[in-house]
């Protein structure tokens, strides 16, 4: 197990409880061992060092609470400062559906979670909002994908567009568009197709499928797990197709939840939920407080 930083910095400051203030020196050591605990939770170096210069400048020279320890004090400021990274604009469950149907554009690397992710959605705006969803699987080069999501939505009781065999990608999209219209959803999901890498191809059917959709939503799945890969993954995206919101997908497994920091120091972008497990309700909010605890550990 990791060790807690609260107790790390604990020893640190041990010495220095009778001083009033916080001084540049023992900031400085404090601050080590935040580093360490960022790099420990998978948070990228660059990320991890200029996090810990913004805290340190905030930091020195503030008056210690006589109530708390010089410790307590860092990891507040810390905290504090963790949030404030973490924090994107608006709510972050929050997508703009409004004016149905509303396209949502799902995109992501193959195995990051894209397709069940995409279920897992359509079943919350379906049960939490009230929403008719529609989903529909654009990936033709992998007929199991598009079985997996048809079966996806059988299980959740959310419909599915008819898989029509030699359909090219767009295609697809434009009969969503249309089905949708005249069906009365409110939402309709595109699932892209998912490649073990990004390549060409991939970015220009996905840049093909947006043009047509014009999508109120571009999510990209990335796999919480991969730490810096979903960082560039997500750079390359952004710049080619343009995302506005991130989806971290396994942040059930042992992960510290670091490659949230690193996304959102490097990107911009706000991370709109987080995936919980395989199970269909398996998907959360994002709250900056839960990863900033995490990564503090
Ligand atoms: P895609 O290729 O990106 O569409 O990926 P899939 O949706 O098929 O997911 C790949 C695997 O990851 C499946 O076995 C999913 O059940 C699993 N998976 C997806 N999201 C999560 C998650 O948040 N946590 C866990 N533990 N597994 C997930």
């Amino acid at each position: 197990m990791f060790e807690n930083l609260s107790e790390r910095l604990g020893g640190v400051f041990d010495r220095l409880t009778k001083q009033g203030a916080l001084s540049e020196e023992d900031v400085a050591t404090a601050l080590r061992e935040v580093r360490v605990a960022l790099l420990e939770a998978d948070v990228s170096l660059p990320v991890a060092r200029d996090f810990v210069k913004a805290v340190q400048e905030k930091a020195t020279g503030q008056a210690v609470t006589k109530s708390v320890t010089p410790g307590q004090q860092v990891v507040k400021i810390v905290h504090d400062a963790l949030i404030d990274v973490l924090k994107g604009e608006g709510e972050p469950g929050a997508l703009k559906i409004d004016n149905p149907p509303a396209p949502i554009l799902m995109v992501g690397l193959q195995g990051s979670g894209k397709t069940t992710t995409t279920a897992k959605l359509a079943k919350r705006l379906t049960d939490r909002e009230g929403k008719r969803v529609l989903m529909a699987s654009l990936d033709v080069n992998r007929p199991a994908a598009m079985e997996q999501l048809a079966i996806l939505g059988t299980q959740i009781g959310v419909d599915t567009l008819p898989i029509v065999k030699g359909e090219d990608p767009v295609a697809i999209a434009k009969r969503a568009k249309t089905q949708a219209g005249l069906g009365g959803y409110d939402v309709y999901m595109l699932d892209t197709a998912g490649r073990l890498h990004i390549d060409q191809e991939l970015i220009a059917q996905a840049a093909a499928v947006r043009d047509v959709a014009n999508p109120r939503e571009t999510l990209l799945v990335v796999d919480g797990l991969t730490g810096q890969d979903a960082v560039n993954v997500a750079t390359e995206f952004d710049d080619k197709i343009g995302v506005s919101g991130v989806v971290l997908t396994r942040m059930d497994g042992d992960g510290r939840g670091g490659a949230a920091l690193s996304m959102r120091a490097v990107t911009g972008k706000p991370i709109k939920f987080v995936g919980l497990g395989e199970k269909m309700d398996a998907i959360e909010t994002f709250e900056p407080e839960r990863i900033a605890g995490r990564i503090l550990g």
